[in-house]
């Protein structure tokens, strides 16, 4: 599964916000066959409402969201990439995640302690950026040499690896994270992608409201939402005890719990949503009586690839997929309308699968 690390300082509600991803994760799991969830690993269904429509059109007696995992990494402080606390082990797990929601403390009132004393998330978020970058100017400082020997010597991979890595170092001497690269080609940017660069990996800035500011954000979250757009970044505002009281509530109670803030839906599933946009991948459908289900491939997937999404056996015997764009698919009324219209291809092995298309795979057993 795809995988996003949630971080951030010590007492900024990381654990809060956790929780209440794992308690909606709970209310959800009669959907899901496998939901064997680690303790600090909480998977959840991704909202999504083109499902909500192919599951109408086809009249399923279900639907199955696509889902994600969110890891809760607790354990930065200042000092981690000198192995401070439990500098390591936290940088460690870091490494192993698709993206990181970095949560941001932007509540003032209450008396809960700030490590560093004072309430300010562009500090917070400098502070634990600053660990990332020196994490990853440690590690390259010792790879990007040998690759620079090797690459010498005529080793191909090493030169692709030594050029974009280099690159990297490069920005991280200048204090600068290394998603700033501009890998030349593909093979770089999957030199890249392997090197799995702390600062290399996208970004969700969450920034923790008080209950009153939800709706609307406050005077430090705005200060966030400016680094973000600065940085191309996107940044969401949530209120971590508002979610953890809405995870408790009976599903009847709370739309009119969130009516009574202001609020349309709930912070979590802007958060979960705007993680599985900064993950970059695409859903694809599946859609019958039975069920209509949304499914996750990487960008640039081939047609067996999400076949085997599904089952290795339909990738392994894949033959073809019945393909339907989204768009088709709502205006023809579902399947049959579309097959009627001709717009359902027969696709092959090397088509690569489109965002929202609609599929049904042919395969041999
Ligand atoms: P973590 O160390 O980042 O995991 O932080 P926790 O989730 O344990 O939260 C630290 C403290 O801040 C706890 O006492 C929470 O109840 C409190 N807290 C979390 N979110 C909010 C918030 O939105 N407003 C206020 N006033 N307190 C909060």
């Amino acid at each position: 599964g795809f995988r996003c690390g949630i971080v951030g300082l010590p007492n900024v509600g990381k654990s809060t916000l956790f929780n209440a991803l794992t308690e909606t994760a709970a209310a959800q799991a009669a959907n899901y066959p496998f939901c064997t969830i680690e303790p600090n690993v909480g998977r959840v269904a991704v909202p999504d409402a083109r499902l909500d429509r192919i599951r109408e059109i086809a009249a399923s007696a279900q639907e199955i969201e696509t889902q994600i995992e969110f890891v809760d990494i607790a354990g930065l402080v200042r000092g981690a990439s000198k192995g401070e606390g439990l500098g390591n082990q936290f940088l460690a797990n870091i490494r192993e995640v698709d993206a990181i929601v970095h949560v941001l403390r932007c509540f003032e009132e209450g008396d809960v302690t700030h490590v560093e004393g004072r309430v300010d998330p562009i500090a917070d978020a400098d502070t634990v950026e600053t660990e990332l970058m020196l994490a990853d100017l440690d590690s390259l400082e010792r790879r990007v040499p040998n690759l620079v020997k090797k690459a010498q010597q005529g080793d191909k991979e090493a030169k692709v690896e030594a050029s974009v890595l280099g690159q990297a170092l490069d920005l991280l001497r200048e204090s600068k994270p290394a998603r700033l690269t501009q890998p030349k080609d593909v093979e770089e940017e999957k030199a890249l992608q392997r090197a799995q660069l702390l600062t290399a990996k996208p970004v969700l800035y969450v920034c923790n409201v008080d209950e009153g500011d939800a709706a609307s954000g406050n005077a430090l979250s705005a200060r966030v939402e400016d680094k973000a757009k600065a940085e191309g970044a996107v940044a969401v505002v949530i209120s971590a005890a508002i979610e953890a009281e809405i995870a408790t509530l009976p599903e009847e109670e709370r739309d009119a719990f969130l009516s009574d803030l202001g609020l349309e839906e709930t912070g979590l599933n802007r958060m979960i949503n705007a993680a599985y946009q900064l993950l970059g991948l695409i859903t694809f459908y599946t859609a019958g009586p039975k069920e209509s289900r949304a499914w996750t491939v990487r960008k640039g997937a081939k047609a067996p690839e999400a076949a085997g999404e599904i089952h290795s056996d339909f990738e392994r015997g894949f033959i073809r997929a019945e393909t339907i764009g989204y768009d088709d698919f709502i205006t023809c009324g579902g399947e049959s309308g579309a097959r009627d219209a001709g717009k359902l291809r027969s696709e092959g092995k090397e088509y690569v699968v489109k965002d929202g298309d609609v599929m049904l795979f042919r395969f041999n057993v």
